[in-house]
């Protein structure tokens, strides 16, 4: 069938919306969970997500290809998860991994435990068309924002481009990825690539290329500059940026959908969001401290009165298997933390309320 999207609500530029997939619908701004393999190993479970609302989770196509030996697995039946899945495309493995991969006119070589690989774009589609995902990324060709050659940029651009119509043929579930970094004129070409796409049926726009330590207020105001310049009707998806400020500040310049490891990677270091900002575990101050992570949290872990005190121990603890289930009980609040900004976001656009709820939260959280 494809994606369906519709607008709910507008307030300003921030849209409340919902994407109709084969797997179900998902209610925007909302946050994908990233179901990294380390995410798997940990031990949570995707059952344990709608719980904490999560609608629709994303999976690493180049992780989960290279796992099960490059034969594509029914995702949705690999993971247990019936609702929708957003997946990667593998572009941003090319920054992290940087140093094991190269970037070749038609595709990528990248070692993986020891052995060469090659992937072309006609094959991250191909591949995740039949592990069944329900958003397609292509592969897009991301250049780290450290590089100061404009021209590096504008070749990210037509590399992805020209990738993307490398693509085999368009999937209606395929977005199309914007990139350009902060580079205004790669983003305008970028962007009218992006706009001859979407006329021919492109399902939706990711923004992509930022998010690599540039100073905030340049990244919102690139943000902004894509989505001016996109058509209202389709849905529109930051990658890679997670933290609470980011979300709000991107929703309020019209992006639906996010995904990052951000929440779950503060977890790993005790680093606990709060409407008071971060409550950092592991200082002292709460060795003998009682009280759960935030009082009025419905999060599986603050609901079973697991107090600072215990996770804070449990995270020092000489068991491993205590270690564990202390990160899992981490996660679970940051990610509940995560969807219920989504949650109180959407009802703010909702009433029209947007800024007074964005400006009361910006106010608490910073006040630490
Ligand atoms: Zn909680």
């Amino acid at each position: 069938m494809g994606i369906k999207f519709d607008i709910l609500a507008k307030d300003g530029q921030a849209r409340a919306g919902v994407i109709e997939t084969d797997h179900g619908e998902v209610h925007t701004p909302t946050m994908t969970v990233n179901f990294t393999p380390a995410l798997l190993r940990s031990g949570l479970s995707p059952n344990q997500l709608p719980a904490l609302g999560v609608e629709m989770i994303l999976v690493n196509t180049l992780h989960t290809m290279m796992e099960s030996k490059q034969q594509a697995p029914d995702i949705h039946q690999l993971l247990n998860w019936s609702g929708p899945i957003f997946a990667d495309s593998g572009g941003f493995q090319m920054v992290s991994l940087a140093k094991k991969m190269r970037v070749e006119k038609d595709g990528i070589k990248f070692n993986w435990d020891g052995i060469a690989h090659k992937i072309t774009p006609a094959q991250v589609v191909e591949w995740q068309k039949k592990m069944g995902v329900d958003i397609i990324m292509p592969l897009d060709r991301v250049w780290h924002l450290r590089v100061k050659n404009p021209l590096a940029y504008f070749l990210s651009v037509l590399t992805t481009e020209k990738w993307f119509n490398e693509s085999a043929e368009i999937s209606p579930n395929i977005f199309y990825i914007l990139q350009g970094g902060l580079n205004k004129l790669a983003r305008i070409l970028s962007l009218k690539y992006a706009n001859q796409h979407l006329n021919t049926g492109v399902a939706g726009i990711a923004i992509g290329g930022l998010a690599f330590g540039e100073a905030r207020p340049k990244m919102y105001r690139m943000i902004e500059f894509c989505t001016q310049r996109l058509p209202e009707n389709k849905p529109r998806h930051l990658l890679g940026v997670g933290e609470p400020v980011d979300l709000l500040e991107s929703i309020e310049r019209g992006i639906d959908t996010f995904d990052c490891v951000s929440y779950t990677r503060e977890a790993r270091h005790g680093r606990l969001l709060t409407k008071h900002g971060y409550l950092r575990l592991k200082r002292s101050e709460y060795i003998n401290d009682n009280s759960v992570i935030e009082a009025d949290c419905d999060c599986p872990t603050c609901l079973a009165g697991i107090s600072r005190a215990n996770l804070r121990t449990g995270m020092k603890s000489i068991d491993s298997d205590i270690r564990q289930q202390t990160l899992i009980n981490l996660m679970l609040h940051n990610i509940r933390f995560t969807l219920r900004l989504m949650e109180y976001a959407r009802e703010a656009i909702q009433v029209g309320k947007f800024q007074e709820f964005k400006q009361e939260f910006l106010i608490s959280f910073r006040a630490q």
